[in-house]
C-alpha cells in the first residue's frame, strides 16, 4: 500500500533529532522553476557556465545580465504552503534543524530559524578579494547604478558576486560541517523537492541510514535513494506538507 502524509507524521511524532533536507523543488509552488524537471532552468540556460566562477571573473558583465534579473525573480515570490508547514514542524519540536540547497531565502522568510544554506544564499553580497560583505539590497542597488551591470566594492573597487556558491566555487565549509553534523545525530531525515544527485548533499541520506536513522521522501521524481526510504510520498510538497499537520493535530487531539 502507498504511504500517506501520516505515515510521515507518526515518523516525525518519533524522532528525536529530525532534519529536513530541501531542494529547488520545495519552492517551485512559489513559482520558481526547479533544474531537472520539465520547464526548469536547464532548459533555457546552462547554469553550470553562465553561472559559474569562471565566467564571474572574465565576463563579469555577462554574469550580471544573467544574475541580476534572477535576483528580482526571488523578490517578487512568497513562501509557500510547504515552506510554512517546514517551519511550522520546527516551532512544535519535530524539526531540529533544515539543511537547504536552496538559494531563494523563502525558508527564512517562512520563519525557519535552525536554516543551514549549503549553497549560499541571495541575502547579502561578497566581495572575493577583500571580503567585504554588503546586503543584497544594495547590492542590487550598485549594479543598478553601474554603467556595466557589474556591482562594485567600495572598499577595494573589484567586482562584487551576490552570496549563492557559483559553480566551480567551493562550498560554505561551516555549512557543510553543520549539515555533517545533523545528519550524524538525526534519527529521521525528510528530503522534500530534491533529486539527490547534487552532492554533497546526495550523501546525506547515506550518513542517516548508516547510523541507523529512518528516510523520508517527498519528490515527484525517483531519486537514487527512494529504496532505502522507509515512508515515500509523491505529489505536491505544498498539499502534501499541510496533510503532514493535519495528520499530527488528529494525532494529539486522540493522544
Ligand atoms: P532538482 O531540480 O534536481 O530536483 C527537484 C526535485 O523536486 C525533483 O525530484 C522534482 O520531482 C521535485 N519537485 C518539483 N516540484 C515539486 C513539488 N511541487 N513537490 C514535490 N516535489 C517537487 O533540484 P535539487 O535537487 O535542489 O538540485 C538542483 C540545484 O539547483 C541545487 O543545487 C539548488 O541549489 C539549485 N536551484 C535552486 C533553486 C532555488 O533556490 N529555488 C532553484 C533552481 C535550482
Amino acid at each position: 500500500m502507498a504511504d500517506t502524509p501520516a505515515d510521515l507524521a507518526r515518523l516525525l511524532m518519533g524522532a528525536e533529532h529530525a532534519v529536513v533536507l530541501t531542494g529547488a523543488g520545495i519552492s517551485t509552488e512559489s513559482g520558481i522553476p526547479d533544474f531537472r524537471s520539465a520547464g526548469g532552468v536547464w532548459e533555457e540556460n546552462d547554469p553550470m557556465e553562465v553561472g559559474s566562477m569562471a565566467t564571474f571573473v572574465t565576463e563579469p558583465e555577462r554574469f550580471w545580465r544573467f544574475h541580476r534579473p534572477r535576483m528580482d525573480m526571488v523578490d517578487g515570490i512568497a513562501p509557500n504552503p510547504a515552506h510554512e508547514a517546514v517551519a511550522e514542524l520546527e516551532r512544535r519540536g519535530l524539526v531540529k534543524a533544515v539543511i537547504t540547497q536552496n538559494i531563494d531565502r523563502l525558508h527564512a522568510r517562512a520563519g525557519t530559524q535552525e536554516l543551514i544554506e549549503v549553497h549560499g544564499s541571495l541575502g547579502h553580497g561578497v566581495c572575493l578579494r577583500c571580503d567585504a560583505r554588503i546586503s543584497g539590497d544594495e547590492l542590487k542597488a550598485r549594479a543598478d547604478d553601474a554603467e556595466d551591470g557589474v556591482p562594485r566594492c567600495s572598499a577595494c573597487g573589484f567586482q562584487m558576486k551576490s552570496g549563492v556558491v557559483l559553480f566551480g566555487e567551493p562550498l560554505p565549509a561551516e555549512a557543510i560541517e553543520a549539515a555533517h553534523d545533523h545528519a550524524i545525530r538525526a534519527d529521521v531525515m525528510l528530503v522534500v523537492g530534491s533529486s539527490l544527485v547534487v552532492a554533497p548533499v546526495s550523501q546525506l541520506p547515506g550518513i542517516v541510514v548508516d547510523g541507523g536513522g529512518k528516510l523520508a521522501i517527498l519528490t515527484q521524481s525517483e531519486t537514487p535513494w527512494d529504496h532505502r526510504a522507509d515512508v515515500r510520498l509523491h505529489g505536491l510538497a505544498g498539499v502534501q506538507l499541510v496533510e503532514v499537520i493535519e495528520a499530527i493535530d488528529a494525532m494529539e487531539v486522540h493522544g
